[in-house]
Protein backbone atom coordinates (compact mmCIF):
# COMPACT_ATOMS: atom_id res chain seq x y z
CA UNK A 1 0.00 0.00 0.00
CA UNK A 2 2.92 2.03 0.47
CA UNK A 3 4.82 2.04 -2.77
CA UNK A 4 1.26 2.69 -4.42
CA UNK A 5 0.51 5.86 -2.12
CA UNK A 6 4.16 7.15 -2.98
CA UNK A 7 3.43 6.49 -6.58
CA UNK A 8 -0.08 8.07 -6.55
CA UNK A 9 1.98 11.21 -4.47
CA UNK A 10 4.13 10.89 -7.14
CA UNK A 11 1.62 11.37 -9.76
CA UNK A 12 -0.14 14.04 -8.50
CA UNK A 13 3.17 16.07 -8.70
CA UNK A 14 3.42 15.01 -12.18
CA UNK A 15 5.07 11.67 -12.95
CA UNK A 16 3.73 10.36 -15.49
CA UNK A 17 2.09 6.38 -14.80
CA UNK A 18 -0.25 3.85 -16.24
CA UNK A 19 -3.65 5.15 -15.43
CA UNK A 20 -4.45 1.41 -14.01
CA UNK A 21 -2.27 2.86 -10.94
CA UNK A 22 -4.10 2.45 -7.77
CA UNK A 23 -6.50 -0.38 -9.16
CA UNK A 24 -6.81 -4.09 -8.54
CA UNK A 25 -5.88 -3.83 -4.53
CA UNK A 26 -6.57 -7.16 -2.92
CA UNK A 27 -6.92 -8.09 0.73
CA UNK A 28 -6.01 -11.92 -0.01
CA UNK A 29 -9.63 -13.35 1.38
CA UNK A 30 -8.16 -12.70 4.72
CA UNK A 31 -10.55 -13.42 7.54
CA UNK A 32 -9.95 -13.11 11.36
CA UNK A 33 -12.44 -14.87 13.32
CA UNK A 34 -12.70 -16.74 16.76
CA UNK A 35 -14.23 -19.91 18.21
CA UNK A 36 -15.23 -18.06 21.63
CA UNK A 37 -16.02 -19.59 25.22
CA UNK A 38 -15.39 -23.17 23.89
CA UNK A 39 -15.60 -25.72 26.30
CA UNK A 40 -11.91 -26.46 27.20
CA UNK A 41 -9.27 -23.24 27.99
CA UNK A 42 -7.24 -22.44 24.92
CA UNK A 43 -4.88 -19.76 26.39
CA UNK A 44 -4.60 -17.91 23.03
CA UNK A 45 -3.89 -14.39 24.53
CA UNK A 46 0.03 -14.03 25.44
CA UNK A 47 1.18 -11.89 28.48
CA UNK A 48 4.26 -12.13 30.14
CA UNK A 49 5.30 -15.08 32.47
CA UNK A 50 4.87 -14.96 35.93
CA UNK A 51 6.95 -17.88 36.82
CA UNK A 52 8.54 -20.61 35.21
CA UNK A 53 6.11 -22.72 35.61
CA UNK A 54 2.77 -20.78 34.23
CA UNK A 55 1.58 -21.98 31.05
CA UNK A 56 2.96 -19.54 28.24
CA UNK A 57 0.67 -19.55 25.34
CA UNK A 58 2.49 -20.27 22.64
CA UNK A 59 3.74 -18.62 19.02
CA UNK A 60 1.12 -17.87 16.58
CA UNK A 61 0.29 -19.70 13.94
CA UNK A 62 2.02 -23.40 14.80
CA UNK A 63 -0.48 -25.37 12.56
CA UNK A 64 -2.90 -24.83 9.21
CA UNK A 65 -5.57 -26.73 8.02
CA UNK A 66 -4.92 -26.95 4.26
CA UNK A 67 -8.10 -27.01 2.40
CA UNK A 68 -6.86 -26.21 -1.18
CA UNK A 69 -7.66 -28.21 -3.90
CA UNK A 70 -9.69 -30.48 -2.40
CA UNK A 71 -13.06 -32.64 -3.28
CA UNK A 72 -14.86 -29.28 -1.92
CA UNK A 73 -12.68 -27.20 -3.58
CA UNK A 74 -11.51 -28.15 -6.99
CA UNK A 75 -11.28 -24.51 -7.87
CA UNK A 76 -8.24 -23.21 -7.06
CA UNK A 77 -9.97 -19.69 -6.07
CA UNK A 78 -11.98 -21.71 -3.59
CA UNK A 79 -9.14 -23.19 -1.53
CA UNK A 80 -8.86 -21.98 1.60
CA UNK A 81 -5.71 -22.14 4.40
CA UNK A 82 -6.96 -21.92 8.36
CA UNK A 83 -4.09 -21.16 10.67
CA UNK A 84 -4.50 -20.97 14.14
CA UNK A 85 -3.49 -17.52 16.01
CA UNK A 86 -2.45 -16.18 19.21
CA UNK A 87 -3.09 -12.46 20.41
CA UNK A 88 -0.30 -10.28 21.75
CA UNK A 89 -0.66 -9.00 25.48
CA UNK A 90 -1.48 -5.28 24.68
CA UNK A 91 -4.16 -6.51 22.64
CA UNK A 92 -5.99 -8.43 25.19
CA UNK A 93 -8.02 -5.60 25.88
CA UNK A 94 -9.23 -4.75 22.63
CA UNK A 95 -9.78 -8.61 22.28
CA UNK A 96 -11.91 -9.19 24.88
CA UNK A 97 -13.96 -6.03 24.42
CA UNK A 98 -14.88 -7.50 21.06
CA UNK A 99 -15.82 -10.82 22.36
CA UNK A 100 -18.09 -9.88 24.31
CA UNK A 101 -19.71 -6.79 22.39
CA UNK A 102 -20.10 -8.94 19.34
CA UNK A 103 -22.06 -11.96 21.71
CA UNK A 104 -23.90 -9.47 24.55
CA UNK A 105 -27.71 -9.45 22.34
CA UNK A 106 -26.86 -13.54 22.05
CA UNK A 107 -26.32 -14.58 25.43
CA UNK A 108 -28.20 -16.49 26.99
CA UNK A 109 -29.26 -18.15 23.66
CA UNK A 110 -27.97 -19.87 21.23
CA UNK A 111 -25.38 -22.45 22.30
CA UNK A 112 -24.87 -21.00 25.66
CA UNK A 113 -25.73 -23.06 28.33
CA UNK A 114 -24.93 -22.56 32.32
CA UNK A 115 -21.01 -23.19 32.41
CA UNK A 116 -20.59 -21.06 29.12
CA UNK A 117 -22.37 -18.36 31.26
CA UNK A 118 -20.44 -18.81 34.24
CA UNK A 119 -17.29 -18.68 32.04
CA UNK A 120 -18.41 -15.60 30.68
CA UNK A 121 -19.03 -13.85 33.79
CA UNK A 122 -15.57 -15.27 35.03
CA UNK A 123 -14.27 -13.32 32.14
CA UNK A 124 -16.05 -10.14 32.63
CA UNK A 125 -14.87 -10.07 36.23
CA UNK A 126 -11.70 -11.18 36.66
CA UNK A 127 -10.06 -10.50 32.69
CA UNK A 128 -9.29 -12.48 30.06
CA UNK A 129 -6.30 -14.62 31.77
CA UNK A 130 -9.39 -16.24 33.90
CA UNK A 131 -8.88 -19.77 34.28
CA UNK A 132 -12.34 -21.29 32.77
CA UNK A 133 -13.41 -17.71 31.47
CA UNK A 134 -14.65 -17.41 28.50
CA UNK A 135 -11.95 -15.20 26.61
CA UNK A 136 -9.11 -17.99 27.83
CA UNK A 137 -11.93 -20.45 26.06
CA UNK A 138 -11.45 -18.81 23.24
CA UNK A 139 -9.37 -19.80 19.98
CA UNK A 140 -8.26 -17.57 17.32
CA UNK A 141 -8.62 -18.48 13.55
CA UNK A 142 -6.79 -16.68 10.54
CA UNK A 143 -7.80 -17.63 7.31
CA UNK A 144 -6.61 -16.71 3.98
CA UNK A 145 -8.44 -17.54 0.72
CA UNK A 146 -9.40 -15.30 -2.63
CA UNK A 147 -11.05 -12.32 -3.35
CA UNK A 148 -11.60 -10.50 -6.48
CA UNK A 149 -8.72 -8.03 -6.29
CA UNK A 150 -12.14 -5.35 -6.64
CA UNK A 151 -10.17 -2.63 -4.10
CA UNK A 152 -9.13 0.75 -5.28
CA UNK A 153 -6.47 3.08 -3.74
CA UNK A 154 -6.69 6.94 -5.27
CA UNK A 155 -5.42 10.90 -4.51
CA UNK A 156 -8.31 13.27 -3.06
CA UNK A 157 -7.16 16.47 -1.76
CA UNK A 158 -3.56 15.10 -0.58
CA UNK A 159 -5.15 11.74 0.95
CA UNK A 160 -5.31 8.36 -0.23
CA UNK A 161 -8.59 6.83 0.25
CA UNK A 162 -9.07 3.69 -0.09
CA UNK A 163 -12.40 1.66 -1.58
CA UNK A 164 -13.37 -1.89 -1.68
CA UNK A 165 -17.08 -2.73 -2.66
CA UNK A 166 -16.72 -6.43 -1.11
CA UNK A 167 -19.54 -7.39 -3.54
CA UNK A 168 -18.57 -10.60 -5.65
CA UNK A 169 -16.93 -12.79 -2.81
CA UNK A 170 -20.18 -13.01 -0.73
CA UNK A 171 -21.00 -16.63 -1.98
CA UNK A 172 -17.06 -17.31 -1.16
CA UNK A 173 -17.72 -15.95 2.01
CA UNK A 174 -20.50 -17.75 3.17
CA UNK A 175 -18.97 -20.80 2.43
CA UNK A 176 -15.71 -19.94 4.57
CA UNK A 177 -17.79 -18.80 7.51
CA UNK A 178 -19.91 -22.55 7.48
CA UNK A 179 -16.35 -23.92 7.28
CA UNK A 180 -15.20 -21.78 10.27
CA UNK A 181 -18.40 -22.11 12.41
CA UNK A 182 -18.29 -26.15 11.89
CA UNK A 183 -14.84 -25.63 12.97
CA UNK A 184 -15.98 -24.00 16.12
CA UNK A 185 -18.64 -25.76 16.63
CA UNK A 186 -16.66 -28.84 16.91
CA UNK A 187 -14.99 -27.49 20.13
CA UNK A 188 -17.78 -26.56 21.51
CA UNK A 189 -17.07 -22.85 20.67
CA UNK A 190 -19.26 -20.26 18.98
CA UNK A 191 -17.71 -18.38 15.67
CA UNK A 192 -17.61 -14.29 16.15
CA UNK A 193 -16.06 -12.69 13.08
CA UNK A 194 -14.24 -9.77 13.76
CA UNK A 195 -14.49 -6.46 11.30
CA UNK A 196 -13.09 -6.63 8.05
CA UNK A 197 -9.30 -6.40 8.17
CA UNK A 198 -6.32 -7.99 6.16
CA UNK A 199 -2.46 -8.40 6.91
CA UNK A 200 -1.90 -9.64 3.15
CA UNK A 201 -2.35 -5.90 1.10
CA UNK A 202 -1.28 -7.14 -2.73
CA UNK A 203 -1.80 -5.10 -5.72
CA UNK A 204 -1.87 -1.30 -6.49
CA UNK A 205 0.80 -1.17 -8.95
CA UNK A 206 0.40 -4.77 -10.48
CA UNK A 207 2.53 -6.00 -12.87
CA UNK A 208 1.62 -5.57 -16.93
CA UNK A 209 0.04 -8.69 -18.29
CA UNK A 210 0.47 -7.53 -22.21
CA UNK A 211 3.76 -5.70 -21.89
CA UNK A 212 2.40 -1.99 -22.16
CA UNK A 213 0.87 0.13 -19.44
CA UNK A 214 -2.36 -0.62 -20.63
CA UNK A 215 -2.30 -3.81 -19.15
CA UNK A 216 -0.03 -2.77 -15.83
CA UNK A 217 1.95 -0.45 -13.84
CA UNK A 218 5.00 -1.70 -14.12
CA UNK A 219 6.63 -4.18 -16.67
CA UNK A 220 8.33 -8.09 -16.25
CA UNK A 221 11.15 -6.84 -14.79
CA UNK A 222 9.45 -4.13 -12.19
CA UNK A 223 10.32 -0.90 -14.36
CA UNK A 224 7.56 1.23 -13.50
CA UNK A 225 5.64 2.03 -17.21
CA UNK A 226 5.11 6.53 -18.08
CA UNK A 227 2.07 6.20 -19.56
CA UNK A 228 0.06 3.47 -21.14
CA UNK A 229 3.35 2.40 -23.94
CA UNK A 230 5.96 0.63 -23.51
CA UNK A 231 8.04 3.29 -21.86
CA UNK A 232 9.58 3.05 -18.74
CA UNK A 233 11.36 5.24 -16.09
CA UNK A 234 14.49 4.34 -16.29
CA UNK A 235 15.69 3.42 -12.55
CA UNK A 236 12.64 3.52 -10.83
CA UNK A 237 11.09 0.19 -10.21
CA UNK A 238 8.48 -1.70 -7.67
CA UNK A 239 9.74 -4.68 -5.91
CA UNK A 240 7.13 -5.87 -2.84
CA UNK A 241 3.50 -7.35 -2.83
CA UNK A 242 2.34 -4.22 -4.67
CA UNK A 243 3.24 -5.41 -8.00
CA UNK A 244 1.06 -9.04 -7.24
CA UNK A 245 -2.14 -8.52 -9.34
CA UNK A 246 -3.88 -11.27 -7.46
CA UNK A 247 -5.01 -12.75 -4.37
CA UNK A 248 -2.43 -15.28 -3.39
CA UNK A 249 -4.84 -17.49 -0.76
CA UNK A 250 -1.77 -17.55 1.51
CA UNK A 251 0.81 -16.00 3.67
CA UNK A 252 3.74 -14.99 1.17
CA UNK A 253 6.51 -12.78 2.51
CA UNK A 254 8.72 -15.43 0.86
CA UNK A 255 7.44 -14.72 -2.46
CA UNK A 256 7.45 -10.95 -2.31
CA UNK A 257 11.37 -11.55 -1.29
CA UNK A 258 11.48 -13.94 -4.66
CA UNK A 259 10.10 -11.27 -6.30
CA UNK A 260 12.78 -8.45 -5.04
CA UNK A 261 15.44 -10.86 -5.55
CA UNK A 262 14.49 -11.79 -8.97
CA UNK A 263 14.25 -7.86 -10.11
CA UNK A 264 17.08 -6.93 -8.79
CA UNK A 265 19.41 -9.93 -10.81
CA UNK A 266 17.26 -9.03 -13.99
CA UNK A 267 17.52 -5.23 -13.83
CA UNK A 268 20.09 -4.87 -16.55
CA UNK A 269 21.69 -1.90 -14.52
CA UNK A 270 22.37 -4.14 -11.71
CA UNK A 271 24.18 -7.17 -13.00
CA UNK A 272 26.59 -7.22 -10.39
CA UNK A 273 24.38 -8.02 -7.51
CA UNK A 274 26.26 -7.01 -4.54
CA UNK A 275 26.71 -2.77 -6.35
CA UNK A 276 23.07 -3.70 -7.31
CA UNK A 277 22.27 -4.20 -3.52
CA UNK A 278 23.93 -0.57 -2.52
CA UNK A 279 22.16 0.91 -5.57
CA UNK A 280 18.63 -0.42 -4.21
C1 LIG B 1 0.56 -9.01 11.76
C2 LIG B 1 1.14 -9.60 10.50
C3 LIG B 1 1.52 -10.92 10.46
C4 LIG B 1 2.07 -11.48 9.31
N1 LIG B 1 2.46 -12.78 9.31
C5 LIG B 1 3.01 -13.31 8.21
C6 LIG B 1 3.50 -14.64 8.22
O1 LIG B 1 3.44 -15.34 9.22
N2 LIG B 1 4.03 -15.14 7.07
C7 LIG B 1 4.12 -14.40 5.93
O2 LIG B 1 4.61 -14.90 4.91
N3 LIG B 1 3.67 -13.12 5.90
C8 LIG B 1 3.14 -12.56 7.02
N4 LIG B 1 2.69 -11.28 6.99
C9 LIG B 1 2.72 -10.55 5.73
C10 LIG B 1 4.13 -9.99 5.43
O3 LIG B 1 4.50 -9.11 6.45
C11 LIG B 1 4.04 -9.28 4.10
O4 LIG B 1 3.66 -10.23 3.15
C12 LIG B 1 5.37 -8.73 3.65
O5 LIG B 1 5.91 -7.90 4.64
C13 LIG B 1 5.14 -7.93 2.38
O6 LIG B 1 6.37 -7.35 2.02
P1 LIG B 1 6.41 -5.99 1.23
O7 LIG B 1 7.85 -5.75 0.92
O8 LIG B 1 5.45 -6.05 0.10
O9 LIG B 1 5.85 -4.85 2.21
P2 LIG B 1 6.36 -4.41 3.65
O10 LIG B 1 7.16 -5.47 4.32
O11 LIG B 1 5.15 -3.87 4.35
O12 LIG B 1 7.36 -3.22 3.32
C14 LIG B 1 6.91 -1.94 2.96
C15 LIG B 1 7.90 -0.92 3.52
O13 LIG B 1 7.58 0.37 2.97
C16 LIG B 1 7.63 1.33 4.00
N5 LIG B 1 6.75 2.45 3.64
C17 LIG B 1 5.40 2.44 3.56
N6 LIG B 1 4.96 3.66 3.19
C18 LIG B 1 6.06 4.43 3.04
C19 LIG B 1 6.25 5.81 2.67
N7 LIG B 1 5.24 6.61 2.35
N8 LIG B 1 7.53 6.27 2.62
C20 LIG B 1 8.58 5.48 2.92
N9 LIG B 1 8.43 4.17 3.28
C21 LIG B 1 7.20 3.68 3.33
C22 LIG B 1 7.17 0.59 5.24
O14 LIG B 1 7.62 1.23 6.42
C23 LIG B 1 7.82 -0.80 5.04
O15 LIG B 1 9.12 -0.85 5.56
C24 LIG B 1 2.18 -10.70 8.14
C25 LIG B 1 1.79 -9.34 8.17
C26 LIG B 1 1.29 -8.80 9.34
C27 LIG B 1 0.89 -7.34 9.35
Amino acid sequence: MGTTEILLRSRSHGLPTSPLLGQRLSGNGDLLAFAYNCDKDINSIGREQSSPSSKPCGPTISACLDLRMTDEAPNVRDGLLIQEGAVPEALSPLIQTLLETRTCFTWPFGNSNIVKGVARIKSWLFGPYCTSGSVRRTAVYLSMSHDENEGTLEMKNGSTILRWSGTGAEQRNCRIQKILASAAASIGGTLIDAPCMTVHPLGGACMSNDGTGSGGVINHMGQVYCGTGQEVHEGLLCMDASIIPTSLGKSYRIDACQVTDFFSRREPVCNDYSSCRTML
